[in-house]
């Protein structure tokens, strides 16, 4: 599937906030969006004090929970239709949906530095899920799952490092991890608390039901 491969900080500078896109560097000073503040574009400077529509705040939380989890538009809305039939509340279960992708869960288990380099690795298959070889990033975890680094990826170079580090990761509550095996259990879905970023989901529901 098609994916965006444009600037990472500039989806950042175009929502208006850090949406953790580099990994490590987005902690740093070295943050773009630290640096320069405002939208890309010529458009940018000043576009702060425009009067912002309701439409506008609407697709621009769309756009945001897209580019933090990296997902493209068909994609998306199909997550929006899947979450709406279901029981609930429409916003909170498009979220907790996506954060259930195998990919989200690679991140989370502080095997990769974003989410863009734990889609590679899920597609290269380095990971299994219940012994076996899952290579779907859209991969939907279900309570009980077993995620692991595949035995024959923990010797390459690449995943040694990123073992070493895996200590500095917080682990969320809804997965259990054996830090030395590299083996995350869903121990029971995620929740919309467990959602680490303050998305305004009500909006995203509201620009679909149009
Ligand atoms: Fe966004 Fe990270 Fe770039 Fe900062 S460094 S603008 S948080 S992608």
């Amino acid at each position: 599937m098609a994916r965006y491969t444009g600037p990472s900080c500039r989806l950042c500078r175009r929502e208006g906030c850090k949406l953790y896109l580099k990994g490590e560097r987005c902690t740093s000073d070295k943050c773009a969006l630290s640096r320069r503040a405002q939208a890309p574009g010529q458009h940018g400077a000043g576009s702060g004090r425009r009067r912002v529509k309701e439409y506008s705040l609407q697709l621009r939380e769309k756009q945001k929970a897209k580019r933090y989890y990296g997902i493209l538009e068909k994609q998306f809305e199909n997550y929006f239709k899947k979450a709406d039939r279901k029981e609930g509340q429409t916003g909170e279960n498009l979220l907790i949906m996506i954060e259930r992708r195998l990919d989200n869960v690679v991140y989370r288990m502080g095997m990769a530095d974003s989410r863009k380099e734990a889609r590679q690795l899920v597609l290269h298959g380095h990971f299994t899920v219940n012994g076996k070889k899952v290579n779907i990033p859209s991969y939907e975890v279900r309570k009980g799952d077993v995620v692991a680094l595949k035995e024959d990826s923990r010797k390459l170079e690449k995943f040694k490092v990123l073992i070493e580090n895996i200590t500095a990761r917080t682990v969320p509550s809804w997965m259990d991890i054996d830090k030395e095996n590299i083996v995350a259990t869903i121990k029971e879905l995620p929740k919309r608390e467990d959602v680490d970023f303050p998305f305004e989901e009500h909006l995203i529901v509201e620009l679909y039901s149009k």
